[in-house]
């Protein structure tokens, strides 16, 4: 089969991460389709710009046409589903975008990849893959006890994790009604660089550079489990190469945080990596602000299949994790003076795309 894989997606952040491991890791050639939205960078694969293995297509997952064309030109052994609105908070205010994409545009996706997949060769058929990258958010809110498994009951509270849902649901059904082999990744919080400047961890880094408060919601405690993007990439690609087709697999840090105590420890190795700042004690920045609607207390993941299965833990500790990406936030101010002008946007880097 062909060494070519679609990846949908992948100008956003995790998405820069995996396609960089598949070109500089696997030596695979990448097609990588994005809708450039707001969250979708082409900063973040300035890298990758003039690598042969790497080409961007700028367009919509929920665009059929494309999508097949796609498919029948450039023939991948597999699709990786990355794309999607990912913001909660952008959720609440706006539920339509998350439909159109997350829930139409992964069915749209399911229903090229079906179609294409029943014109490959026999043993074409069989060695392709449709990888769905998920959230744990689906499984709603746990108490102060208990992990998320694979059989944990899908309970999502908010429009994002809702949306996510569906398209979960959506993936089996293709597998079981029509038999594409499907796998399912379900992930914790993920935290690294080139992350937008809406998430927790770059607003406080952000927030905690410019002397602006450090807004907590409610009262901190809620709890997430934290993991490394490129340790997330990796179990990704771990599950594309030995995942059994038809399955789901939990991905997570085993590392349960506050909020609070994030904040904190951003605060904490900012004061130790930049004592120039004027605004010190760090923490002394924090404020608590009226809680999110709908806020999940806390979620934890179980990611003992990915282990005992397929070899898979993560590689990275949340200190040393958190600091490198710290220092990438430090080191990288361009990056981010270019969201923050807007001239990521504007511009594009030259890079390949179809017509
Ligand atoms: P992101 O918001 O940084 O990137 C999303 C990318 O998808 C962007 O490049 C955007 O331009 C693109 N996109 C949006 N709509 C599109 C469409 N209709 N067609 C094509 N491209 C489109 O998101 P992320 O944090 O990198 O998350 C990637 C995936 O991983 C998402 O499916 C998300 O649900 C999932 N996930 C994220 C986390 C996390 O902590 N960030 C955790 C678990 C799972």
């Amino acid at each position: 089969m062909s060494n070519t894989v679609l990846v949908t997606g992948g100008a956003g952040f995790i998405g820069s991460c995996l396609v960089r491991q598949l070109v500089r890791e696997d030596g695979l050639q990448v097609i990588n389709l994005d809708k450039l939205t707001y969250a979708g960078n082409l900063d973040s694969l300035a890298d990758l710009q003039e690598d042969a293995l790497h080409l961007l297509v700028e367009g919509d997952i929920g665009d059929a046409e494309l999508v097949t064309r796609l498919l029948r030109e450039y023939r991948p052994s597999a699709i990786l589903n990355l794309a999607a609105e990912s913001h909660v908070d952008r959720s609440i205010d706006g539920p339509a975008e998350f439909v159109a994409t997350n829930v139409v545009g992964t069915f749209t996706l399911l229903e090229a990849a079906r179609q294409y997949w029943n014109e490959l060769s026999e043993s074409e058929a069989a060695a392709f893959r449709f990888l769905h990258v998920s959230t744990d958010e689906v499984y709603g809110s746990l108490g102060k006890t208990g992990l998320f498994t694979e059989t944990t009951p899908y309970s999502p509270n908010s429009p994002y994790s809702a949306s996510k849902a569906a398209s979960d649901h959506f993936v089996r059904a293709y597998f079981h009604t029509y038999g594409l082999p499907t796998l399912t990744t379900n992930c914790s919080n993920n935290y690294g660089p080139r992350q937008f400047p809406e998430k927790l961890i770059p607003v406080m880094i952000l927030n905690a550079l410019e002397g602006k408060p450090l807004p907590i919601y409610g009262d901190g405690q809620n709890v997430r489990d934290w993991l490394y993007v490129e340790d997330h990439c990796r179990a990704i690609r771990r599950v594309l190469a030995a995942g059994q087709t038809g399955e789901v697999y939990n991905i997570g840090g085993n590392c349960e945080r506050t909020n609070l105590q994030i904040v904190e420890a951003i605060c904490a190795a900012l004061d130790r990596l930049r004592p120039d700042l004027p605004h010190r004690p760090c923490k002394d920045l924090i404020t608590y602000v009226k809680d999110r609607p709908g806020h999940d207390r806390r979620y934890a993941i179980d990611a003992g299949k990915m282990k005992s299965q397929l070899g898979w833990s993560p590689a990275e500790s949340f200190e040393t994790g958190l600091e490198k990406t710290i220092a990438w936030y430090l080191d990288n101010a361009t990056w981010l003076e270019r969201i923050a002008t807007g001239g990521y946007r504007r511009e594009r880097l030259g890079l390949r795309e179809l017509q």
